[in-house]
């Protein structure tokens, strides 16, 4: 079984399309959260998710912010802008579909989370510290992550109880039920370590394997949007540097 991993789709609808065109045939998908929020798209990204319906499918911190779930008191001001611009956009039936998303997941010895497991909507693992405590605390072969849009993989190594978080580049592949892994494919729609392509994961379950992708598409156009839309501009121009 070939497994799509994406999160961070930020109504990156450009970025969302090109992933399906490249990932090929597959036979299920894990969203890991933040399907909407900065980009121009939200609507439409909702639907194309709606109709992959994702075996795993969470909500994030901008989902919930859209919603109307969360409140955006602690979201900086452009974050602030896009996440009202975003709720106004979209559909009741939309915000009821997201708000309705668990932050959380477990399929057999994969565990699943926005942001971490212990604070789905909020925390960032992107440091040794967090995912060595997350190892300590939580019971997971792979766990699954987004939210730093950051394309990363942390091992733990039993004997120091120690985790070290390592950068993926495309095409790497890792090898699944060996060594405790936490992992985050990267962003589709934003991607924020420095790599402008849109990110994503395969999961190949008789390989027993994660490989991650990097695939280019049309930032330009995703761009227009946004300043069409009369989102705020720093939005765009993150998009051609991947930060
Ligand atoms: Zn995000």
């Amino acid at each position: 079984m070939r497994i799509l991993v994406v999160s961070d789709i930020h109504g990156n609808l450009e970025a969302l399309q090109t992933v399906l065109d490249a990932a090929g045939p597959i036979d299920a998908t894990w969203n890991l959260g933040d399907t909407v929020g900065y980009g121009p798209n939200p609507t439409e990204c909702v639907q194309i998710i709606k109709d992959l319906d994702p075996e795993i499918n969470l909500a994030g911190n901008h989902d919930l912010a859209s919603t109307g779930a969360l409140s955006v008191a602690q979201f900086n001001p452009t974050a602030k802008a896009a996440a009202t611009w975003t709720r106004d956009q979209l559909a009741a039936k939309d915000r009821a579909y997201l708000e309705a998303l668990p932050t959380t997941s477990r399929e057999g010895e994969s565990l699943f989370a926005h942001g971490s497991p212990r604070d789905p909507v909020w925390e960032y693992v992107d440091d040794d510290r967090t995912a060595a405590a997350l190892f300590r605390e939580f019971t997971f072969d792979t766990c699954y992550v987004g939210h730093t849009h950051q394309a990363v993989v942390a091992r733990f190594d039993e004997a120091s109880e120690r985790a070290k978080v390592i950068h993926l580049s495309a095409g790497t592949a890792l090898a699944l039920g060996d060594a405790r892994l936490l992992i985050n494919p990267g962003s589709v729609g934003q991607p924020r370590d420095g790599d402008p392509r849109a990110a994503y994961g395969i999961v190949d379950t008789e390989r027993r394997s994660f490989t991650t992708h990097r695939v280019p598409y049309a930032v330009g156009l995703t761009q227009e949007k946004i300043l069409d839309a009369g989102l705020p501009s720093p939005l765009a121009a993150r998009l051609g540097i991947g930060r």
